[in-house]
């Protein structure tokens, strides 16, 4: 049983049915869902050069990871394009602490007219991955229920999850991945909600895809031109479980990027996607094994779980052999 539909649970679902088990996933599409909220990038470099040590070189392995980890689970071709990313600062002193950054995560940039340009990166689109996703697990077997889980618990060498109207299920095992929420009596990883808000415009259509990263004034955002013309605009980070994008934060996410690429004032308003990132105290990918061991808890993803779906798939690959 895998709990959670997210990027996360449908990845431990793909390890499960690869290794030839009956599996079902479990989720109640609550609103809150990172996944749905997320932008998509696939970004160890600029992301290695604001974060740590440690998340960096989870990133790199997951970046090296995902094309493989991709064909491996049948994703389209299509929802994986390299690209490049451009630093654009904001003034001087914005400039030379990107260059500051750089040199302490040992990534190289190469100076692009007035912007810097980093290696190349890669983009993917997380609802249309999700959707894939459900479906290839579908055709192949897997069983989804819809159904808020109120607990999970071991108990003669079972483990039971257990519904809001008390209903239950019964398996081998568990994997656990409902992201901030935590359905678990007591959670070990200690997983915070931190809310992320994107704004999604729509452009003309472009040959390329690519990323700008945009400091100003020591605020950092990103934009994400697609090649089918949306603009994504990201992200604002609350420390809050309340899921619902407040007016100002999105005043001057919109303020900054606008300042940053005039052009984008032309375009059309699509929408705001709001979601809470399943954040650790490591801010690093993390997992529990339950008493019996009948159960993981994987989570912790935070900012990445998108690029780390090939290690949620391998530690849940590894948890069930
Ligand atoms: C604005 C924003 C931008 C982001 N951009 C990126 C990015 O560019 N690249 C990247 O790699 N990552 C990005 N992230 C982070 C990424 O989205 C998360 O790390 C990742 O989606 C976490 O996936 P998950 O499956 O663990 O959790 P979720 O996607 O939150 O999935 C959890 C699932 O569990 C279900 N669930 C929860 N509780 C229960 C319950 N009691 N019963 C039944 N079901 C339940 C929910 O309905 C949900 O479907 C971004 C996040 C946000 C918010």
């Amino acid at each position: 049983m895998v709990v959670g539909a997210g990027i996360t649970g449908l990845s431990a679902a793909a390890a499960a049915r690869d290794l030839g088990l009956s599996v079902t996933v479990i989720d109640d599409a609550r609103p809150t869902g990172a996944t749905n909220a997320a932008a998509g990038m696939l970004a160890p470099f600029s992301e290695a050069i604001l974060g740590d040590a440690e998340l960096g070189s989870q990133m790199l392995e997951a970046f090296s990871m995902w094309d493989s980890w991709r064909r491996g689970v049948n994703v389209a071709d299509d929802l994986f394009e390299l690209v490049p990313t451009y630093f654009a600062p904001g003034t001087f002193g914005d400039r030379q602490e990107i260059l500051r950054w750089s040199r302490d995560a040992g990534v190289p940039l190469e100076p692009h007219g007035e912007l810097l340009r980093g290696p190349l990166e890669a983009v993917t689109s997380p609802r249309e991955l999700l959707r894939h996703l459900q479906d290839q697990l579908a055709q192949s077997g897997v069983v989804f229920e819809h159904g808020e889980v109120a607990g999970v618990t071991e108990k003669d060498s079972s483990v039971i999850v257990t519904f809001n109207d008390d209903a239950t299920l019964r398996g081998d095992a568990a994997i656990i991945a409902t992201g901030a929420s935590s359905v678990l009596a007591s959670d070990a990883l200690a997983i915070r909600p931190v809310r992320g808000s994107l704004v999604i415009l729509s452009g003309p259509t472009r040959e390329h895809s690519h990323v700008t990263r945009v400091l100003r004034h020591g605020r950092s955002l990103y934009i994400i031109r697609r090649r089918s013309g949306e603009v994504v605009i990201g992200a604002t980070s609350v420390e809050t479980s309340v899921n619902i994008a407040e007016a100002g934060e999105l005043q001057l996410l919109l303020s900054d990027a606008i300042d940053a690429c005039p052009e984008l004032r032309e375009m059309a308003f699509r929408e705001v996607r709001t979601g809470l990132r399943p954040t650790a105290t490591s801010n690093t990918l993390d997992c529990r094994v339950s008493p019996q061991g009948l159960f993981l808890q994987l989570a912790g993803h935070y900012r990445h779980g998108v690029l780390m779906a090939p290690l949620s798939y391998r530690t849940a690959q590894e948890f069930l052999s």
